[in-house]
């Protein structure tokens, strides 16, 4: 009998697939299909690897084929559109194929003994026959029409939240999405607390009812930023739809439950698969809807492996699928509002906060020119703050800088805390009574005196939230004050402790990072103040802007987001304390315009010649010695003609040292997304071959330049 040549991908940086041998250990044995998973021998090594294609032996020497051990015939096979999912993601993003497929598959399916796979399976099977008529009823969902009627008939379930009247804007919102034929993508443009949740929620389930009246599948994919950031969201959506399986997928799940759900999500048992950017990876063959929440998020880009976009590979993802996806924002990111001003994308805004007396905040800057601030706090906030204590009302300080101080340094010599290792400031974490270098993680003792002059009285300079909090609590020693960063929750479970207590109202002032400016409705809260934010206006970063925007607008969300009963409080509020109250950006703060930030910013970089007028990929080079890398990326500028790239010089990045390691970068442009990528494709294979000892790596569409 003869055997099969079978190609199989593996995780390794070989842009190439291997061959194998595989002849049936019995007659009437399967042979592999492609998409299932193989154990392999690969050197020295077995490993796991997924088969992409199967082919007759017969035209082919075989002989000198290693045999594959063993196919994993008890889990289905990845459908061919994840396949061409993941081929499309090597393929845009430069990555081998293997390097794109194993690692976003879940850590149980990618080991040697299949005992976590067999487990999760038995499960599976043991789940749906134990508990009866409720699991059967959740594993047929989908194929019955009257499982959207009210399940309190079924005993053993919770009775659905009721879902809360849409306004005309969201009921518009959720008909535009709902009645798309095909591929669409609807930016879902809605000021914080307009009900974007409920958008979300209503089509989801619009969407999975019509399909079940077709008798088909329906499986709907929501990606969030943050899971921990969002508890509220995934409490929503499982109080609606308690009689569908939702589950989640992020990287903090334990792995056994990390497979089930993939494996969940794989077989269709999941209606709602809830998660970060990796779920846009996951195999869901009923897939149906996809929402992107908070679309502008930086987090929806990896930094590392394959440096993939979440958001973008959910766009390509509804276009193969032909579906609708929605991407929903307050402040979209600059590309995504772009896309909708020419068309591409179909505008969907929500005009009005959702609870009937919510109101916007008034926001109000404070001139640090006039306004002397010695140690962080303006007078103007402070007495916004006492206001508040006064009336029971909750406030939120945000600083987006842990810590302390952020350097150390001696008056009398000129010292300053640099980390040995990188081109950056060890900062003083004075409750730790540590320097920490934040960037290679390096902790030293905070020194006694100073290491050059042996001076005693070493200073602080600038301020983190540490020292903020410390000023709080001789300004305010009545006050409960709570400082939520990095530092604070470094423990498992202990941010959402942190934000259960604000939301219990044993707060009166929270305290924090970006942390607390995402995702949560506090009740109480009437004031935010914001601490120091100028920096971000003259960062070489061309995003800063956007995201210091997107960050205040946030921030500001926070407040007044319940519906005051009328005469009872005022309006909510927020205080930024800035240097420079007439930078356009604050002004278009002042206003809530967000459209109109968005024009002004589209027309610099129109102007400027910056994405997205232009197209770009990175290449960055790290060694021991600077010129090294910079060495590289001059040698790999002038490894091949171009035509229509431009390929800037080699330059060293702004933290060029971290951990002892130089680093540096060269970027890549092109007017033209064909013609960039129609370049990367031979000059990151050719960059494969120099084989080189140097760590390089390529990103395409780079967001941190
Ligand atoms: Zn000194
Ligand atoms: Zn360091």
């Amino acid at each position: 009998m003869t055997g099969r040549i079978v190609s199989i991908a593996l995780d390794s940086p070989l842009d190439t697939e291997f061959d194998y041998r595989w002849t049936p250990a019995s007659a009437g044995a399967p042979e592999p299909r492609p998409g299932q998973l193989a154990l392999v021998p690969f050197g020295r090594r077995e490993v796991v690897g997924l088969v992409t294609a199967v082919g007759d032996a017969s035209d082919y020497d075989a002989s000198k084929l290693r045999d594959i051990i063993d196919v994993r015939e008890q889990l289905a096979p990845l459908p061919a559109d994840w396949i061409a999912l993941c081929r499309f993601a090597a393929d845009y993003y430069q990555r081998p194929l293997g390097e794109v497929m194993l690692p976003c598959l879940p850590k149980g399916l990618r080991t040697a003994p299949t005992v976590a796979l067999d487990r999760a399976l038995k499960k599976r099977a043991g789940l749906s026959g134990a508990t009866g008529k409720a699991a059967a009823r959740k594993g047929k969902a989908a194929t019955d029409t009257a499982d959207l009627a009210p399940p309190a008939a079924v005993p053993g379930l919770p009775a659905p939240a009721a879902p809360p009247k849409l306004n005309a804007g969201q009921q518009a919102a959720v008909d535009a999405i709902v009645a798309a034929e095909g591929f669409a993508a609807h930016l879902l443009f809605g000021v914080t607390g307009s009900g974007k949740t409920e958008v979300y929620l209503h089509a989801a389930q619009a969407v999975i009812a019509r399909e079940q009246a077709s008798g088909r599948q329906a499986q709907v994919l929501i990606l969030v930023p943050e899971i921990n950031l969002t508890p509220q969201l995934e409490g929503s959506v499982r109080a609606r739809f308690p009689h569908l399986k939702v589950v989640t997928l992020h990287s903090q799940l334990a792995e056994g439950e990390r497979l089930r759900n993939w494996i969940a999500a794989h077989l269709g048992d999941a209606a709602i698969v809830l998660g970060t950017r990796l779920s846009v990876l996951a195999a869901m063959p009923q897939l149906k809807l996809i929402v992107v929440d908070e679309e502008h998020d930086p987090s929806y880009k990896q930094q590392e492996g394959l440096r993939y976009s979440a958001r973008d590979l959910a766009i390509w993802r509804a276009r193969q699928q032909d579906i609708p996806v929605v991407l929903g924002s307050a402040t979209p990111s600059i590309e995504s509002w772009h896309h909708a001003s020419n068309g591409r994308y179909r505008r969907l805004d929500l005009t009005q906060r959702a609870a009937a007396h919510a109101q916007l905040p008034r926001v109000g800057l404070i001139d640090m020119e006039v306004n002397k601030a010695p140690d962080g706090l303006s007078p103007p906030l402070v007495a916004a703050l006492r206001a508040r204590l006064e009336r029971g009302e909750q406030s939120l300080l945000f600083l987006n800088r842990r810590g302390y101080a952020p350097v150390m340094h001696c008056d009398a010599c000129g010292w300053i805390s640099n980390c040995r290792r990188c081109t950056a400031f060890m900062v003083l974490h004075k409750p730790e009574r540590r320097l920490r270098c934040h960037h290679c993680s390096l902790e030293l003792r905070i020194p006694h005196a100073c290491p050059t002059c042996g001076n005693v009285d070493l200073q602080p300079m600038g301020r983190g939230t540490q020292r903020v909090e410390e000023h709080l609590q001789v300004l305010f020693p009545q006050a409960r004050v709570l400082r939520i960063d990095a530092d604070s929750t470094r423990k498992k479970g202990s941010a959402q402790a942190a934000f259960d207590s604000v939301h219990r109202g044993e707060v009166d002032i929270l305290l924090g990072t970006q942390m607390v400016a995402k995702g949560h409705d506090f009740q109480r809260l009437t004031l935010v103040g914001v601490i120091n934010p100028d920096t971000a206006l003259f960062s070489q970063d061309y995003r800063a802007g956007e995201r210091l925007f997107a960050q205040l607008m946030q921030v500001a969300g926070r407040a007044g987001r319940a519906a005051v009963a009328e005469g009872s409080a005022q309006r909510s509020e927020v205080l930024v304390q800035t240097r420079y109250p007439q930078h356009p950006l604050y002004r278009a703060l002042l206003a809530h315009d967000y459209p109109g930030f968005a024009q002004a910013t589209l027309a610099e970089r129109r102007s400027a010649g910056l994405p997205p007028f232009v197209y770009q990929a990175l290449l960055r080079a790290e060694a021991k010695q600077l010129q090294a890398a910079l060495d590289f990326l001059q040698a790999a500028r002038d490894l091949m003609p171009v035509d229509g790239i431009v390929i800037n010089d080699p330059v060293p990045m702004t933290v060029t040292r971290v951990a002892g390691v130089e680093r540096a970068q060269l970027l890549v442009e092109s007017s033209s997304r064909a013609q960039l990528q129609a370049f990367l494709r031979p000059w990151t294979a050719a960059l494969r071959q120099q084989k080189s000892r140097l760590r390089w790596s390529l990103e395409v569409d780079p967001v941190d330049i």
